[in-house]
């Protein structure tokens, strides 16, 4: 087996790894990365279909506070343009399509509202949050025993049930899970980061632009800067600690570095064989962040024809399995680009059905609200992230009650010679690419003052 020395080993190159390597390079270091894949960007991933269009099948809007994805984009050359908003959004409730406009749905002043109220207590609880240790707020016990969805089932705090249909799904959809399944205090901590749920429900927010030619360019452009530092098809299997250096094993490379980022999902770290084995907290932590189930499909047609209705192709429809779709026409305005997504258990269900019939299930959801011409597409091709080996699930993974409070503290504390990385552990845009490209620059400089301080150790 091939062996290599570097000052620091990278274990996975999505967007947290390669900004890692990017700044540990910058800062005149060896660097080897290594990546399970056969490409490299992880959860983003541009695919083509039959026809050459290419889509991005995994993380793909930025929205305000970006700040770091946008610099990038700027700094490789690459063009930001907005989402197409143009024309009314549907929602569709109780088998009628509403269109509307703007943010929230117009759909009674009570549920509005109640909306309001709900989202204002939930941010009021958020401000309450230290970013960096949301285990150690006041109430952090009390809310991490509760779930989100248990939450939101209260009408003290929902006080419209049209209002908690449209809150439970829109939490399905950010979680990819069942609200059921994810700590109060989780899902506050991700709010936390973000700036509250406001950034999150607020689509001129969230997804207000795409990159030229797909996130993923940018992380493809990120591993070309890197060159041959970059070693794909080279899942990690163990890392090994010792008092010299650690050992990083791959199938085909052994790595000897003087620190190791690990810059894969939690639940994919909880895989790899540590010797010595993790302190417990870390070890139970990497075993409960789960991963959230997502299908994302994307339905191709000759021209975007919902525009020709003034509809914006932004739809919400909390009662079907397919409950989202968002425009993804490329910006020459053809073909017709149609993303749509089946969230949590609605993904788990049809992900068990023979794909024809999840197909038929899937255009059936799409003609309920853009027609019977949405049934017809000349394309379509599905994503489903769980069957994804090396992501288990997306688009983040969460917390369930207990984790933050009783493991939290390991989110980002090294171990040894290792140190975390990965949008779960950010501070800020957590879930987001924005997220994983800080916590990998913050796992970089942890291991470039490591670093520093050895050499001044050895130099004393
Ligand atoms: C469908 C979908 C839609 C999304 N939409 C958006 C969006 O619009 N906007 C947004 O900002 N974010 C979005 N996201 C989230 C965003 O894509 C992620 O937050 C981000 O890409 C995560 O980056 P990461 O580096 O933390 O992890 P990953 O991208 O998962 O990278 C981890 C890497 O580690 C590798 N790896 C795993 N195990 C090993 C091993 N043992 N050895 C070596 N390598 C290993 C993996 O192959 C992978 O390349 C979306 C995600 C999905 C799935």
């Amino acid at each position: 087996m091939e062996q290599v020395r570097a000052d620091v080993c990278v274990v996975g190159a999505g967007f947290a790894g390669l900004a890692a390597a990017r700044r540990l390079v910058h800062a005149g270091h060896e660097v080897v990365v290594l990546e399970a894949r056969d490409r490299v960007g992880g959860r983003v991933w541009n695919r083509e279909l039959p026809d050459g269009t290419v889509v991005s099948a995994g993380g793909t809007w930025l929205g305000k506070g970006q700040d770091r994805m946008f610099q990038l984009c700027r700094e490789l050359g690459l063009d930001v343009y907005p989402q197409y908003e143009q024309g009314d959004h549907l929602l569709r409730l109780e088998g009628v399509n509403h269109r509307y406009r703007g943010v929230l749905p117009a759909t009674g002043k009570g549920t509005l509202l109640a909306l309001g109220l709900a989202l204002s207590r939930l941010q009021l609880m958020t401000r309450r949050l230290p970013a960096d240790a949301p285990w150690r707020a006041r109430r952090a016990r009390t809310w991490d025993a509760r779930t989100l969805g248990q939450w939101l089932a209260d009408p003290r705090n929902v006080p419209s049930a049209t209002a908690r249909t449209l809150l439970r799904s829109s939490m399905h959809l950010l979680f990819c899970a069942d609200p059921a399944e994810v700590s109060l205090l989780g899902a506050l901590t991700l709010a936390r980061g973000g700036g509250g749920f406001g950034y999150y429900t607020d689509s001129r927010r969230t997804e207000s632009h795409l990159v030229d030619g797909g996130a993923p360019e940018l992380a493809r452009r990120m591993a070309e800067h890197l060159g041959e530092r970059v070693h794909l098809s080279s899942p990690v299997q163990r890392i090994a600690d010792d008092s010299t250096c650690a050992r990083v094993e791959s199938d085909s490379l052994t790595v000897r570095a003087q620190r190791v980022i690990v810059a894969t999902p939690p639940v994919l770290a909880g895989r790899i064989r540590f010797d010595p084995a993790l302190p417990t907290a870390c070890g139970h932590l990497l075993q409960r962040v789960v991963p959230g189930a997502i299908i994302r499909v994307h339905t191709v047609y000759p021209q975007p024809f919902w525009r020709e209705r003034h509809l914006s192709g932004q739809t919400l429809a909390p009662h079907s399995p397919v409950p989202l779709t968002i425009d993804q026409t490329p910006r020459t305005g053809q073909p017709g680009v149609l993303s749509s997504y089946a969230f949590s258990t609605a993904a788990l269900h049809l992900g068990r059905l023979e794909p024809a019939e999840r197909r038929e299930v899937w255009l059936d959801a799409l003609a309920e609200r853009f027609g019977p011409r949405a049934r017809h597409p000349e394309q379509y091709l599905e994503t489903d992230w769980s069957a994804e080996q090396w992501s288990l699930g997306g688009m983040i993974g969460h917390f369930p009650p207990g984790t933050l409070t009783n493991y939290g503290s390991a989110l980002r504390e090294p171990v040894g010679r290792i140190h975390w990385a990965s949008t779960e552990s950010a501070t800020r845009m957590h879930g987001l690419m924005e997220g994983a490209v800080r916590s990998g620059e913050r796992a970089a400089h942890e291991a470039l003052t490591a670093l520093s301080l050895g050499r001044r150790t050895v130099g004393t």
